[in-house]
């Protein structure tokens, strides 16, 4: 094995098959599950190049790469490395095509279900503000921390589900929802620098991102109380907001995202294959 993975989880998969495995040069080294909704985190050379199905991915100085793929992502990937010395490495990423379920929500307000002008509004403006924050394009490596999870309490709701709100197809759902009293405290899963804080968005009521580097940010939301501010960096395990029941929420619960870039991870699967500080062997 050429990587570790503190608290070693045994659902970790190696997706990738080197092409040119025979030759001297260092291949890519991944560590996540090959399938949609997947943060990925690689080594590579650290002065090489990296390209995923053609578009250019940042490489840490010290060869860290890392990226994701969404719900419905195509299956056939390539990651292409070009070494310094012009060496061209091909890698094939296959990933599984997950099934998703149906949820069914009635009881939702006229006043959420149809927006008036000024709601609508005010939902495009909490939007340009997440988008923002997601789009964050930090050199942190927190995500190497691994992810824990931010609070108690049964998940009610999965990544990737659809909601039919009072029986009308909405936007999948893209978080791990955790039912808890409001007030329940909430910790970071991982290390990282708050990105934004807002009390009362039209959908999501308070709302926390921090940003965990490369594009890999978390979002929390529904929340009652905030206890972070924009720009505090924030240790893994610190208390950073309370569950609530704010904004769309039809009870007290903490919805925790992650996210790469504008892509939406499923926070359960990067939590399996990350449980603990990734470390690479050279
Ligand atoms: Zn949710």
């Amino acid at each position: 094995m050429r990587f570790l993975v503190i608290s070693l989880s045994a659902l970790l998969i190696i997706s990738v098959t080197s092409v040119f495995a025979a030759e001297a040069a260092k291949p890519v080294i991944l560590v996540g599950e090959s399938t949609q909704g997947s943060l990925m985190v690689g080594q590579v050379a650290p002065a090489a190049s990296v390209y995923l199905d053609d578009e250019p991915l940042k490489v840490a100085e010290n060869g860290v790469i890392v990226f994701g793929f969404g719900r419905d992502a195509e299956l056939n990937h390539t990651l292409k490395v070009v070494g310094a010395n012009g060496e061209v490495h091909l890698e094939s990423i296959t990933l599984e095509k997950r099934d998703y379920n149906i949820q069914r929500i009635n009881g939702i307000s006229k006043k959420i279900m149809n927006p008036n002008k000024k709601n609508q509004a005010r939902s495009r403006s909490d939007a340009t503000l997440v988008r923002t924050a997601r789009t964050t394009d930090s050199p942190r490596q927190d995500f190497m921390t691994g992810f824990i999870q931010p609070v108690e309490g049964p998940v009610t709701g999965v990544y990737g589900s659809q909601r039919f709100y009072n029986g009308e197809p909405k936007r999948p759902h893209f978080g791990v929802d955790y039912a808890a009293p409001v007030g329940t405290p909430i910790i970071a899963p991982a290390p990282g620098v708050v990105t934004l804080v807002h009390d009362d968005m039209f959908y999501s009521g308070g709302t926390l991102l921090v940003d965990h580097g490369y594009g890999v940010s978390s979002t929390f939301i529904h929340l009652s109380k905030i206890l972070v501010k924009e720009g505090q960096e924030i240790k893994q395990g610190d208390v950073i907001a309370e569950v609530g029941k704010s904004g769309r929420a039809t009870g007290a619960h903490l919805d925790w995202r992650i996210n790469w870039y504008k892509v939406r991870l499923d926070p359960q699967l990067v939590m399996k294959a990350m449980p603990g500080q990734v470390v690479f062997d050279q």
